[in-house]
């Protein structure tokens, strides 16, 4: 007889989402084999979940490594976009490479135990900061490999054709490294020129495109039809994600509607930054304040590729977080009325298997034969973990287990 040989890593005693029953899982090679009621090969190592929910790693389509944790540093008065902006702007031209991988390897290490297995950082190149932001950043990106993958997107915040010298440096730190290239074009005298300056990066570096698009609740027409018709253009499809599109959140149901079905067309991902767009828009609304936030809920149901993201962690845009994606599940289930548990699993796909795909990281889910980026949380359903976002929590990278999470608690009663 054949001697049957051993998998990896075995998980027994798994709730599995959206189903009834205790689940095994088969791990071998950093990849899942088999998912099933019972598996009977051998493994190295087994570990007992003891009925905790297993669910796909914890993608974070889009952060700021750069510039978390700056509250220490800045003023803040009006807490308004414009002062975040002109005060992250002067906070960064005392960035060291030391600095800012202090606080990066800060937010790196908090997602990683949180569950987080890829991450898009965003990192800014432009006259002030020069390519020292991706200095840092790129070594952090094999360091911490063992944990998650991390891309960076080269972005220019502050423009291109006002700031002369950017468009070199952004060759530049594509030619050093930076996986994806984007931009902000709402603060571009130019919007539409930067966009396509951005799009001929894209194509002479044959990478995939992110920008900051339509953001902000100020009259500017939307900018979304111009990255749908150059994506097009440029054969650019699956390859382009946007973040914010708070404009999206004020159109009219058949304005939605057309421009939905047009960015399901070009196949551009739209993600939700719900911590910044709440803070951060409606500040002119003098009562019954609008939340600005992309309806992803609505995009979805026309085929639009959707998720969430954390964006920033504590500095002027967003002052509040930790980089905990499931905690952004349950802002984003309260602010757009997520009511069902069917709409909960969708919540969590834009934080897992869809944001997955916004930013072209293959073969992540549950599923046989995927990667396996996986996080065990203390909770029997979807609805219970975007519920209370439960603190103990175990995170397999690429099969390994990378970080155990647990709360601890006592209690002292009076006798
Ligand atoms: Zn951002």
């Amino acid at each position: 007889m054949a001697e049957t040989s051993s998998i990896d890593l075995k998980l027994t005693n798994v709730c599995l989402p959206g189903q009834a029953d205790r689940w095994q899982v088969a791990i071998d090679q950093g990849k899942i084999v088999e998912i099933a009621a019972s598996i009977l090969t051998p493994a190295i190592t087994t570990l007992d979940a003891q009925g905790k929910l297993l669910l796909p790693g914890l993608v974070d389509a889009h952060i700021h490594l750069d510039k978390a944790f700056l509250l220490d540093r800045v003023q803040w008065h009006t807490g308004t976009f414009s002062e975040a902006l002109q005060q992250t702007a002067a906070a960064k031209r005392s960035f060291t490479l030391e600095d800012i991988q202090a606080r990066a390897r800060r937010v790196i290490e908090q997602a990683i135990g949180f569950g987080t297995t890829a991450m898009r950082s965003h990192v800014e190149v432009d006259p002030m900061i020069q390519l020292t932001g991706l200095k840092a950043l790129l070594p952090l990106r094999d360091e911490y490999a063992w944990g998650l993958t991390l891309q960076l997107a080269v972005f220019a915040q502050e423009g291109i054709t006002n700031l002369p010298g950017t468009e070199a440096l952004l060759r530049q730190a594509m030619a050093l490294g930076g996986d994806v290239i984007g931009s902000a074009p709402y603060v571009d005298p130019e919007p539409e020129q930067n966009i396509r300056i951005v799009f001929d990066l894209a194509q002479d570096f044959d990478c995939d495109v992110d920008f900051h698009l339509d953001f902000l609740d100020d009259d500017a027409p939307l900018l979304l039809p111009v990255v749908i018709a150059e994506t097009q253009k440029r054969g650019w499809q699956g390859r382009v994600c946007l973040g914010h599109m708070t404009k999206l959140a004020g159109l009219p149901p058949a304005e939605l509607s057309a421009i939905a079905h047009a960015t399901a067309t070009a196949g551009i991902s739209i993600l939700a930054l719900p911590s910044t767009d709440l803070y951060m828009m409606s500040r002119r609304d003098t009562h019954n304040t609008r939340r600005g936030v992309a309806p992803v809920h609505t995009l979805a149901t026309y085929g639009v590729n959707t998720g969430v993201a954390t964006n920033n962690v504590q500095n002027l845009f967003t002052p509040f977080g930790d980089g905990d994606l499931l905690k952004l599940c349950t802002l984003l289930a309260q602010v757009l009325h997520l009511n069902t548990a069917m709409s909960h699993e969708q919540c969590l796909a834009m934080a897992t298997t869809q944001a997955a795909q916004a930013i072209g990281i293959p073969n992540h889910g549950l599923a046989p034969g995927n990667t396996a980026d996986l996080v065990l949380i203390n909770a029997t359903s979807v609805t219970e973990a975007i519920g209370a976002a439960p603190v103990d929590r175990t995170v397999i990278k690429q099969g390994r287990i990378v970080a155990q999470s647990q709360r601890q608690q006592t209690l002292f009663p009076t006798r």
